[in-house]
């Protein structure tokens, strides 16, 4: 071979010709094209077909915080609009522990049961506090999270309380769009979360446990007010004498209630979610509640409450977050509050010369 050292200068070395080296990437590796992003018309289109690529990636933009995907997210929502309303909203809540993934799993299987589609949807403060969720894991539903007909989307994580609630509600509106008739809210048990579940959905379940003989005092009177229905669930082997007696606490309790705004009394069942005991009764009392509701009118009375409260509900998280994003307002918060707790200003002064500053600010 031609190479300069090969020449009879250079005895006893031979250089010989070296081979290709084959390249550092797979050739077999197929470049994924670049996903063209999608217009507002064609998610709705993909959506109202109910094909769930198209509706998981509309909701990745619902969940975004950056404003580009809000702007088209908005759209597709309002596009949407028109298609959704026709489900049966539910939410369910209980503390870790109270069996709700169990208990999903199996209510999922009955309801799908008589056909139609079903998502399950979560609002879980605990993913915005610790990062870690509690609701989030997709296999807590085993048999759900395979069957062709559910959509299991873990909470959104981003912002407050409010803004996690907010996106959930504008998720069920596109999952609705999509065909899904059938609707699950599922929430940890633990206080704020619970409201913003039952201003979204027809029929609040709560699951409850038989514990230590004085189940009723852990329980806030609120959530209890809030309840359309609460079943005790883990009615099984020695806990079954347990849960009935928690039923019967709960029933009474009940009694000292004014009667909801629905006409309805609140039932108590219990039930066991790990041995699909009792399953069926608590639909067939959730499906009549529905069938109540909807003869006397709450059913739509209760949909346009909630709407006006979404309405006012995103007002004030728009001016509190425009409040609060604001650079002079922000400097001005800690001088502020160090003034308040000094002792140099009372906190509602505090409060009104920051206002006036934003209002001031506005008005120029
Ligand atoms: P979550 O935190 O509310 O989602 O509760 P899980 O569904 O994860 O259930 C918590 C624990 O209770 C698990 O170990 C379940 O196996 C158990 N569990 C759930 N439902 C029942 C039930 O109906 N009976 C009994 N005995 N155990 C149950």
């Amino acid at each position: 071979m031609e190479h300069p050292e090969n020449s009879g200068e250079y005895k006893g070395l031979i250089v010989n010709q070296g081979i290709e080296q084959p390249s550092s990437v797979s050739p077999y590796l197929k470049r994924k094209p670049k996903r063209r992003k999608r217009s507002v018309a064609e998610f709705v289109e993909g959506i109202v077909k109910g094909d769930v690529t198209v509706l998981s990636q509309a909701v990745t933009l619902v969940e975004s915080v950056k404003p580009e995907h809000q702007i088209i997210a908005q759209e597709v929502i309002e596009k949407c609009l028109p298609y959704s309303g026709n489900s049966i909203r539910i939410g369910i809540s209980g503390v870790p522990g109270a069996g709700k993934s169990t208990s999903i799993d199996v209510f999922g299987l009955h309801v799908l049961a008589k056909g139609g589609k079903l998502a399950v949807l979560a609002i879980d403060p605990s993913s915005e506090r610790s990062k870690g969720s509690i609701l989030g894991d997709k296999t807590r539903m085993e048999k759900l999270s395979v069957h062709p007909k559910s959509f299991i989307r873990p909470s959104p994580s981003a912002g407050s309380l409010g803004g996690v609630a907010r996106k959930t509600r504008e998720t069920i509106v596109l999952c609705e769009a999509a065909g899904f008739d059938k609707i699950f809210v599922e929430t940890v048990g633990v206080g704020q979360s619970e409201t913003a579940v039952h201003s979204m959905v027809d029929f609040f379940l709560l699951i409850q446990l038989a514990g230590t003989g004085d189940e009723l005092q852990g329980i806030k009177r609120g959530i209890m007010e809030m309840a359309d229905g609460i079943v005790i669930n883990k009615a099984d082997g020695d806990n079954l004498d347990r849960a009935k007696l928690a039923a019967s606490q709960f029933r009474s309790a009940l009694h000292l209630f004014p009667m909801p705004d629905s006409g309805w009394t609140p039932q108590v069942l219990t039930y066991s979610g790990f041995y699909n005991i009792g399953v069926k009764e608590v639909w067939d009392m959730i499906y009549n509640y529905i069938d109540f509701v909807k003869d006397n009118g709450y059913f739509e009375y209760r949909r346009n409450e909630q709407s006006k409260y979404w309405m006012y509900e995103s007002i004030n998280e728009q001016l509190r977050d425009s409040f609060y994003q604001d650079q002079r307002i922000q400097t001005l918060l800690q001088e502020k509050e160090q003034g308040v707790l000094r002792g140099n200003l009372t906190s509602f002064a505090a409060a009104k010369d920051l206002l006036d500053v934003y209002f001031r600010q506005l008005r120029q």
